[in-house]
């Protein structure tokens, strides 16, 4: 643990299945069934998934085609951004109202440090209730609460409930949360990254607190570090909001892989002009870009 004589209040909320909620939320047609979001065409990736359509192994960043597959009766419904940039507002506006320690990480996420909050409520989960109660009643819509001291531990946990979950992990638990947390739900842990660990027999977080700091450097580069702290329940970073994008990416999932050079480099220049035309958005309108 961090040697801190106070404990950081930290909470991470977040949507569930957003895009799809709020498509669900608008076209009661749509309640209870499988419904995506996302476009119809042969490369479309699926934007976001409802809970139904998750029952049949339909996930977000999965082909199209692949989803159909898998759920014949898969409702495909194009995404509406503005609307999705609009209760993203509102919700951003419920969380100013308990701190303006607020970080996005994207439209549906955002991280909150209640240490000190404009209401002067001493209990974070106290907070996150009232929170996820607001975002209830304002847009219809649930959200999940992670509670911790830091934000690895508040990331993880808001994932552990969902939907509508609220899961405190209090300073006296987090030892023991980490060493049972399977490691492909420590975050920041991707697919790759888990299989390659679990190759080294590491599958839980007291198997990760068994690697020395430069053997985790040595398999996993920069990131060796970091997984070397969260094990340990470190996470020294602050909950910034006026955090400064570092990067920017565009993306192609095939049905099938690519083994032509030519279509290949084609794709690849496709790539680039997107890039180059996402950069220039970003730029000419950074503060709205999240
Ligand atoms: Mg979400």
């Amino acid at each position: 643990m961090p040697e801190e004589t106070a404990y950081r209040k930290i909470i991470h909320i977040d949507m569930d299945a957003f895009f799809a909620s709020v498509e669900q939320r608008d076209q009661p047609a749509l309640k209870g069934r499988p419904v995506v979001v996302g476009g119809d065409s042969k490369r479309s990736v699926v934007a976001a998934a409802s809970y139904e359509a998750r029952k049949y192994g339909v996930f977000s960043a999965m082909p199209m085609a692949l989803a159909r597959q898998k759920c014949p009766d898969l409702v495909i419904v194009p995404h509406r951004f503005s609307i999705y940039k609009s209760v993203s507002q509102q919700i951003r506006s419920i969380f100013h109202q308990y701190t303006d320690l607020v970080e996005p990480l994207s439209l549906d996420e955002a991280y909150l440090d209640v240490t000190h909050n404009k209401k002067n409520i001493p209990s974070a989960t106290l907070i996150a209730r009232d929170i996820k109660q607001r975002v209830w009643e304002d847009t219809n819509l649930t959200c999940s609460a992670g509670i911790s001291t830091n934000k690895f531990i508040a990331k993880v946990a808001s994932g552990l409930n969902k939907p509508d979950g609220l899961t405190i992990i209090k300073p006296s638990k987090i030892e023991a949360f980490l060493d049972e947390l399977p490691i492909e739900k420590f975050f920041g842990v991707g697919k790759v990254t888990a299989q390659k660990m679990q190759n080294l027999g590491i599958f839980y977080g007291s198997d990760l607190k068994k690697s020395a700091m430069q053997e985790l450097i040595h398999h996993f580069g920069k990131s060796g570090k970091y997984y070397y702290e969260v094990c340990r329940g470190i996470d020294h970073r602050e909950v910034s909001p006026d955090r400064i994008r570092k990067s920017i990416s565009v993306e192609r999932t095939f049905e099938e892989n690519i083994y032509d050079q030519q279509r290949a480099t084609q794709v690849l220049s496709d790539l680039c002009n997107e890039l180059g035309h996402l950069l220039r958005k970003v730029i000419r309108r950074e503060e709205h870009y999240i």
